[in-house]
């Protein structure tokens, strides 16, 4: 039986689907077949039983931001917002975070006791989904992923139990432990998992406070854009800057117009920071720019500006793809196909945005290395990553978006083509429908196969 507090939604034929369910993209999202809130484990442990007993799937649900997720009336949509507990032990250097808690919360729950866990950069991402593909955090460059900081996961399986798994896991469920370490949506239910912390002193931040260099450049100015962003690859470990394309905002003076962000938070001393953000500190960088800033964040604020990419509803598709490089003109070229695609698509023009991010490999390489660190994130000698993100409100637009976004991201991996390098993507960003042959190595993916025909014969929880 279901405890009193849990709540089962079973949605009308004709209902609204937004007042039934909320998330980032409507692509692939119809009526479910209920929409569960469960209070405590054993409503996830009845919610599972039930429907292996009834052929229907379990989705959990986070924060919402997986946009790959199909869900339709086979679908018992299990929301975890109720599970969203944070606490930070810090005699054990360790958090504790309940499987619907998101960034945010555990992003301030840490800042509190002045520590911090490998968290993403948006505080609305549910922090269970953001680890399952491998979570990579404003700190990868220093302390590698947020799977190779895992204390312990505990989980509801498909077969209606509740078990703890740690590094010292043997056997299978040392198995789905690694599993879910980059490879593990739709293997389990996360009741909570344990980060390990580092206190913020760790970083020698200015009064503790992240030092961003942010330059707004007219779309015009797009080669030298280009030139600034990759002048600062590879950045050195504390380094994470950014390059976004983006419109102008309603109510600003040139609303609508194309404009590029260059966003990099340095996470170490401010001296530090100005030698390797140098290239955005000239007085070209500064004349070219319609805003050019330097400011101290609040170590808790430091995901407010991507507040608007986080916000539900549209449709929206993460394209992405790792890379070794990336050169100024295939950045060039990817911008004027953006441009060209928001001006011949009204529907996609004001929201749709790319983000170019690169960080330092080498902490997230030598995890790798470490005795017993099996994880399922193929590709850590990556350290460029490259996102393009249609989002529009019309989903006749959506064969238009697809021709156009493949194509940006083949122009983005000309430079690694050209060496051989094999077209990846990274699994937190997966697409609707993804070949799974380009997110994880095929011994891995075998491997990973072979996990859920262990734990979910039945196909219980939906997997990509
Ligand atoms: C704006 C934005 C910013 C992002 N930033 C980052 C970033 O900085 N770093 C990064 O690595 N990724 C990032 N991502 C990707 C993000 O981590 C993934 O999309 C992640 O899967 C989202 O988790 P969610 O809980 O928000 O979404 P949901 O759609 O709720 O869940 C996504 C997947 O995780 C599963 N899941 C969620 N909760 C549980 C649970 N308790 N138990 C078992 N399975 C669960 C779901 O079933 C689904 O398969 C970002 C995505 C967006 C849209």
């Amino acid at each position: 039986a279901l405890s009193p507090t849990c709540t089962v939604t079973i949605p009308k034929g004709d209902e609204d689907l937004h007042s039934v369910i909320s998330r980032w993209s409507d692509l692939g999202v119809k009526l479910p077949f209920a929409v569960v809130v469960p209070s405590t484990e054993e409503d996830i442990m009845a919610v599972v039983n039930f429907a292996s007993q009834n052929s229907l799937h379990v989705v959990p649900g986070g924060g919402g931001h997986g946009n790959f997720v199909p869900i339709d009336d086979k679908t018992i949509y299990l929301d975890m917002k109720k599970f969203n507990s944070v606490t930070v032990n810090k005699e054990e250097s360790s958090v504790a975070i309940g499987g619907g808690a998101v960034v945010g919360d555990v992003l301030r729950a840490c800042v509190a006791e002045g520590c911090y866990a490998l968290t993403g950069n948006s505080d609305a991402v549910g922090i269970a989904g953001y680890f399952l593909g491998g979570g990579n955090s404003f700190v990868t460059g220093v302390h590698g992923l947020a799977i190779d900081h895992v204390l312990s996961i505990r989980v509801v399986t498909a077969s209606g139990s509740a078990i703890t798994l740690t590094p010292s896991s043997t056997g299978a469920e040392a198995s789905l432990f690694a599993a879910l370490r980059g490879a593990g949506h739709g293997l389990t239910t996360i009741l909570s998992l344990t980060l390990r912390t580092f206190p913020i002193a760790s970083l020698a931040l200015p009064s503790n406070k992240i030092w961003n260099r942010k330059l707004i450049l007219p779309g015009s100015a797009i080669a030298l854009a280009a030139s600034l962003y990759t002048s600062l690859i590879p950045p050195p470990p504390p380094f994470l800057p950014v390059l976004i394309f983006g419109r102008a905002p309603p109510g600003t003076p040139a609303a609508g117009a194309p404009v590029i962000i260059i966003s990099a938070n340095y996470y170490g001393p401010a001296a530090s920071a100005e030698l390797a953000a140098a290239p955005l500190l000239t007085a070209e960088a500064e004349a070219a720019a319609i805003v050019a800033e330097t400011t101290l964040l609040d170590f808790a604020d430091m995901n407010k500006s991507s507040a608007p990419m986080s916000s539900h509803g549209g449709f929206k598709e993460t394209y992405n793809t790792m890379l070794h490089a990336v050169t100024p003109a295939s950045i060039v070229s990817a911008f004027s196909q953006y441009v060209a695609f928001g001006d011949a698509n009204p529907d996609a023009k004001a929201r749709s945005y790319a983000v170019l991010g690169s960080w330092s490999t080498g902490a997230q390489l030598a995890n790798a290395a470490l005795p017993g660190n099996k994880t399922y994130f193929a590709h850590r000698d990556r350290g460029v990553f490259f996102q393009m993100t249609p989002w529009y409100t019309d989903v006749v637009t959506r064969p238009a978006t697809e021709e156009f976004a493949r194509g940006v991201v083949r122009t983005l991996r000309e430079a690694d083509e050209e060496k051989g390098f094999k077209g990846v993507i990274f699994a937190n960003n997966m697409i609707f429908g993804q070949e799974m042959g380009e997110v994880y190595t095929k011994e891995g993916l075998e491997e990973v196969r072979a996990v859920k025909r262990e734990w979910d014969p039945k196909g219980v929880f939906w997997s990509p």
